[in-house]
């Protein structure tokens, strides 16, 4: 997609992004790009990561990119077992490629089980790395399905928030260490 002289002359933009997926048993459990030890997985055809899912529909929606489903079709052989990686990479190629980079992002998980926060902080991590951010700039919170009636689902809500790349920081080279 062109950039648009709207794109170029935006500060900031903001992308939403949600997806859900049904456990299965016999696969692997990914959400963030770690994998969670848990009697059962969640069935899709890639690696099934709700979050990266939602993340990568986020990015591609502040840029008006198409969505992961257009760029990934399920249809596609290519796509399956796929790591869902590779999907954000795209997605932030896309946002590099208009001019932006990540601000911060905010996501929510919704799952019965299991518990998210032993593994929140390696999340973030992996997830800033993929986006290329500060583990600073990646919040996540985990709610369990009260009321929903979801409790073989998981749901991945996510919000990111794009700036303006620097033309001249980007292109700096490192500054050379002085010795003391
Ligand atoms: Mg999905």
């Amino acid at each position: 997609m062109p950039t648009t002289n709207r794109q170029r002359r935006t500060a900031t933009r903001i992308g939403y992004g949600f997806d859900s997926h049904e456990f299965r048993e016999g696969v692997p459990l990914k959400i963030g790009g770690i994998v969670l030890a848990h009697n059962k997985g969640l069935g899709g055809h890639s690696d099934g990561d709700v979050l990266l899912h939602a993340v990568t529909d986020a990015l591609l929606g502040a840029v008006a990119a198409p969505d992961i489903g257009a760029l990934f079709p399920p249809s596609d052989p290519k796509w399956k077992g796929a790591d869902s990686a590779v999907f954000l990479g795209e997605a932030l190629k896309r946002v590099h490629d208009a001019g932006y980079s990540v601000a911060n992002l905010d996501a929510s998980l919704i799952l019965a089980a299991p518990k998210i926060g032993p593994h929140a902080a390696a999340i973030r991590v992996r997830v800033a790395q993929l986006l290329e951010v500060h583990a600073d700039c990646v919040g996540l919170k985990a709610k369990t399905p009260e009321g929903l009636n979801l409790e073989d689902a998981a749901v991945a809500h996510v919000v990111v928030l794009l700036e303006k790349r620097s033309p001249t920081r980007a292109r700096k080279k490192p500054k050379k260490t002085r010795r003391r």
